[in-house]
């Protein structure tokens, strides 16, 4: 799994020099969870993180945007960050997170994310 987190970690690095701006603006016009809420085809959520992640998993799983979601995620939130999120929860983003970090400014304690 950890290549996995570490092959996530150096495919974000293709959006490290976006400012902040322009990847909320990607996830904002882009993102197909943008599209599908405007459609007003969402999936019904049941309120369970574990079942939640298996509906919205074929939705970020295809989104063109994910890299600038997954990063505006860490830049925002960092360590805090929370809900259902691709295939990854919680707990595998924040091991993404840390080698991200490390690969951004060579810490890996993400406490010092912006
Ligand atoms: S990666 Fe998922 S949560 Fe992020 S914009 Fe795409 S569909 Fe939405």
């Amino acid at each position: 799994m950890s290549k996995l987190f570490e092959r996530i970690a150096a495919d974000l690095d293709r959006v490290e020099s976006a400012p902040d701006e322009v990847l909320s603006d990607a996830v904002r016009h882009r993102g197909s969870c943008g599209w599908l809420d405007t459609a007003d085809a969402m999936p019904e959520w049941t309120g369970d993180d574990r079942a939640d992640r298996e509906l919205v998993k074929p939705i970020c799983g295809t989104c063109p945007v994910w890299r600038e979601c997954l990063e505006s995620e860490f830049r925002t939130h960092g360590y805090a960050l929370g809900g259902v999120w691709g295939p990854l929860p919680e707990n595998e983003r924040r091991a993404v997170l840390l080698l991200w970090s490390e690969r951004r400014d060579g810490t890996s304690g993400a406490g010092g994310l912006r």
